[in-house]
């Protein structure tokens, strides 16, 4: 697959992202233009509210079935076209249907398989898991477009287990659960961490692989690509190593040769 021109779109309400400083890095590496947008949400159609609210997800243990939506939740989801900081708590869409109402968003002209776009969100994106017949949080669905979404860099790759433990343990004893917070502070990404910027390079490289070679992770740790399931091998991944592995780098200097020629 080769792509001439990638489309990346912001998230507003989450600055971190540093969308010119990502454009950059991304023409830099992949030689490909990039043309940065507002977010994917300036071109809503008359249906994207109620499509949206019918993919949430309630119960984490059921799979997929369309929810009929309220009207407060169709206008809660028009409210925030606009204006995501609104969405406060957590809300869990699948992210496979959120991905398909998304793709229904591209301007028909750019929707071809030579541009490839980018949709960040703060919106949760889930998949169920038919080996633990659950959903599970996830930071991005890879596809064109590809979605990231920044609640899920967040909360999908899990806390260390001693925190979990010593928060448990604490909270039954009623204890105060900011010192415990405090004591793990830095070893796992909070909202609005700056380190995100750096973080959504990895995971931008992730969706460009997966476009472009079909293979979106690699299996060391010592790599952007990694598949994290914890906070620590993201951050050891994406801000320790914050580079390609060897195989990787060859690749996508193949990548960047074919894509020139
Ligand atoms: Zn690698």
């Amino acid at each position: 697959m080769k792509i001439s021109k990638i489309f990346l779109y912001d998230e507003p309400s989450v600055p971190e992202i540093n969308i010119s400083q990502l454009a950059d890095f991304i023409k830099k590496n992949f030689t490909i233009d990039v043309e940065v947008r507002k977010n994917i949400f300036s071109n809503v159609k008359k249906t994207t509210a109620t499509q949206l609210a019918s993919c949430r997800i309630f119960n984490t243990r059921k799979s997929f079935e369309f929810h009929s939506p309220s009207a407060e939740e169709i206008e809660f989801e028009k409210n925030s076209f606009q204006n995501s900081s609104k969405i406060k708590n957590i809300i869990m869409y699948d992210g496979f249907e959120f991905q398909k109402i998304l793709s229904e968003l591209i301007f028909e002209a750019e929707n071809s398989a030579n541009n490839f776009h980018l949709i960040f969100t703060n919106r949760l994106m889930c998949t169920y898991d038919y080996n633990d017949y659950r959903y599970h949080g996830r930071t991005i669905i890879c596809s064109n477009p590809s979605i990231i979404s920044t609640t899920g860099i967040i909360e999908a790759p899990a806390k260390s287990k001693e925190y979990y433990i010593e928060l448990i343990s604490n909270m039954a004893q009623g204890l105060n659960l900011e010192s415990i917070k405090k004591k793990y502070q830095g070893t796992y990404l909070e909202y609005h961490d700056e380190r995100i910027s750096t973080i959504v390079e990895g995971y931008a490289m992730q969706a460009l692989f997966y476009y472009l070679t079909g293979e979106p992770f690699c299996v060391l740790e010592e790599c952007r690509l990694f598949n994290p399931h914890w906070q620590k091998e993201l951050l050891h991944s994406q801000i320790e190593i914050g580079k390609l592995c060897k195989k990787h780098q060859k690749i996508l200097g193949d990548l960047v040769l074919d894509l020139n020629s």
